[in-house]
């Protein structure tokens, strides 16, 4: 049960919301009050999470937004800004895809290209969108991962588009607190249970060796990156910008 109103008035945006990390975080700022606007890829998918949250008695609002197309990012900031006229206060970016296992000099460069697209320049571009949309003292946050701080295959690549997303929160925190007092940050989760990472926790014999180097020693769930990610979307974590939170279980990651 959440007992909060800190983005009462506020209106967030989220995306690839529609499953796992995503939309626990579209459901945690919505519980604390915010105006959520969801979106991924596919109709169907933003319709079953808007049916999902109504279930729960949350309301948002919903449009389709494949993060690396660049109509479907100026569709996302007119809906969210119905067209101009009303600002953002919370960014999320969250979209991710791995579409690549193996020696990462293995890797074809469509491939290459794809994790970049929609891991990092994504990031980058939508903040470049959303720039001239955002209240004073809004929030942006990148979902990064712990793989980030020590990127190595099979997912090499995917991790250093991780590692890419800690120096584009310090970059991009300059700019836009001197642009509009608005603070940027990552969140780089560890193991969590959602359908991305089945493949490491789905078969519970082969995920024992993980789970002894996860301090608390089991997958996190997705509502255990939303409170934080919240947290830092917050005026709680008003004076918080250029940072990376680790959000793992205690997983090695960096000292
Ligand atoms: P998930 O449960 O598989 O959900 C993925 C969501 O992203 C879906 O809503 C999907 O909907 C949407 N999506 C996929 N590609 C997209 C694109 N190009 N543009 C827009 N939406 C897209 O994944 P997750 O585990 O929650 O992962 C969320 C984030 O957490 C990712 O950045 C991932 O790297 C990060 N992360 C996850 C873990 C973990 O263990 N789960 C660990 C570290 C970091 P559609 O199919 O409709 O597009």
């Amino acid at each position: 049960m959440v007992n909060s109103t800190r983005f009462k008035d506020k209106t967030a945006v989220v995306t690839a919301s529609t499953d796992g990390i995503g939309l626990a975080i579209v459901r945690r700022l919505a519980q604390e009050g915010a105006s959520v606007i969801i979106s991924s890829r596919l109709q169907k998918n933003v319709d079953k999470a808007i049916e999902t949250l109504r279930d729960e008695n949350i309301s948002v609002k919903g449009i389709v937004c494949h993060v690396s197309k660049r109509e479907d990012r100026g569709n996302l900031v007119k809906f969210s800004t119905q067209n101009f006229t009303k600002k953002v206060d919370v960014l999320v970016s969250n979209a991710a895809v791995s579409p690549f296992a193996g020696a990462t000099l293995d890797m074809q460069e469509s491939q290459f290209d794809k994790i970049m697209d929609v891991n990092f320049k994504a990031s980058f571009q939508l903040v470049q969108d959303f720039k001239e949309h955002m209240n004073e003292y809004g929030s942006i946050v990148f979902i990064s991962s712990y793989v980030g701080y020590n990127p190595r295959q099979p997912i090499g690549m995917y991790g250093v588009s991780k590692t890419a997303l800690f120096g584009l929160t310090r970059a991009l925190a300059y700019e836009m607190w001197e642009n509009n007092h608005v603070r940027v940050n990552c969140v780089a989760p560890g193991i969590i249970k959602t359908r991305f990472s089945y493949v490491i926790w789905g078969d519970e014999e082969a995920f024992k060796e993980t789970r002894r180097s996860i301090i608390i020693d089991r997958p996190g769930q997705p509502d255990e990156i939303a409170a934080p990610t919240a947290f830092l979307c917050s005026s709680d974590a008003s004076y918080i910008t250029g940072e990376t939170l680790v959000v793992g279980g205690g997983l090695q990651s960096h000292l």
